[in-house]
């Protein structure tokens, strides 16, 4: 079955009537098409039975059809002076009830298409997609080990920029000219050296690399259409005794938080397990993220490793485990990989050693 036809499997058990979606991750898994965000309307209505319509403005008409979007739905094309507003209400159906609304869908047409749609019930339309997306083929788990490689390489190469002297952002942007020799494009790179570590999501700015500093790096980019995103950690000089307990501790969480994947585990009890490992080592207070994120054509999707989500894993499923703990004003270490889960219990995409990397020698 395709996946528009799945998708109509999952409207139907979810009384949904229509879903529509602008230019998304969703719009691209369902029907090929990478369309540009742009204040001019394109929206794909798929109807719970029967042919899909891709709504398009004019002039984007021949990137849709090279994209093949005409093979899944029948495209309806707008002019420059034509109301797309009034041409997607119709296309919706004013017998429409029950409408389901991609997330990424701007909100000015959204808004537009609730003024013209009176009768309709809006719901949000990333749920219903999640369940087909989360659980990845043959052909998207290759596609994202093989760019999980690609991103294990710019790793090996990391700790030879990482010289004393060097700013951070010198060092993310020949970290970001590797990515492009093994990706399509890049989707981050954040270097934290030292204080900055303890910083999550630090921007890679101005600080000026020092000896025995430790650095965070995360990075990741896209390539054929799929994500990569590893964390690791680097030393530049000596390895400083708390730094390595923490190391360990982290380290010791995601093993265990990947120990505990298995397909009907609750996504929460993963995040528990390795939450449990951190608390008992007294770190609790300083481990301030969910454990792991799905990835697939994005970057962050479902499904959502945190407390709370009682859904189970399931065979297929794709996504990171990263636990970290941040010592305000001191360092932080992150540690991250991407897992698939399997009839079997876990493989685990990337090929890097846990680390630390100690900059000028090997992993310890
Ligand atoms: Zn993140
Ligand atoms: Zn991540
Ligand atoms: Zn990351």
């Amino acid at each position: 079955m395709n996946r528009l036809a799945r998708l109509q499997a999952v409207m139907a058990r979810n009384d949904v009537d229509v879903f529509i979606a602008g230019p998304s991750a969703d719009l691209a898994y369902l029907i090929g098409y990478h369309a540009l965000p742009l204040e001019r309307l394109t929206l794909l209505v798929i109807p719970v039975t029967g042919d899909a319509t891709l709504v398009v403005p004019k002039l984007e008409e021949s990137r849709a059809r090279e994209s093949g979007a005409h093979q899944f739905a029948d495209v309806v094309t707008w002019n420059e002076t034509d109301d797309p507003g009034e041409l997607a209400a119709h296309v919706i159906g004013r017998a429409a009830s029950h409408v389901a609304v991609q997330d990424r869908l701007w909100s000015s047409f959204t808004l537009d298409l609730q003024q013209r749609l009176q009768l309709a019930q809006w719901q949000p339309g990333s749920p219903l997609t999640a369940t087909l997306r989360q659980i990845k083929d043959a052909d998207e788990i290759a596609a994202l080990r093989q760019v999980a490689r690609a991103i294990d390489a710019v790793h090996q190469q990391v700790a030879a920029l990482l010289v004393p002297g060097r700013r951070e952002a010198e060092v993310g942007r020949d970290i970001g000219d590797l990515i492009l020799q093994t990706h399509d494009t890049i989707n981050f790179v954040i270097v934290a050296s030292g204080p900055n570590g303890a910083s999550p999501h630090h921007e890679t700015g101005d600080r000026v690399l020092q000896p025995n500093d430790q650095v965070v790096v995360d990075i990741g980019g896209t390539l054929e259409g799929y994500c990569s995103d590893v964390t690791r950690n680097y030393v530049i000089g000596d390895l400083d005794d708390e730094y390595q307990l923490v190391h360990d501790v982290v380290a010791a969480a995601q093993r265990a938080a990947i120990d505990a994947i298995a397909s009907g585990v609750a996504a929460q009890d993963v995040d528990a397990a390795a939450r449990r490992v951190i608390d008992d080592a007294g770190f609790g207070g300083a481990f301030i993220h969910r454990t792991g994120h799905g990835i697939g054509m994005e970057e962050h999707e479902a499904p959502w490793i945190v407390a709370g989500n009682t859904n189970e894993l399931q065979t297929g499923m794709t996504f990171s485990i990263e636990p970290g703990i941040y010592l305000d004003g001191r360092f932080g270490v992150r540690i991250e990989d991407i897992v698939v889960c399997t009839d079997v219990g876990v493989d685990v995409l990337n090929e890097l050693p846990a680390g630390p990397v100690m900059c000028g020698g090997t992993a310890a």
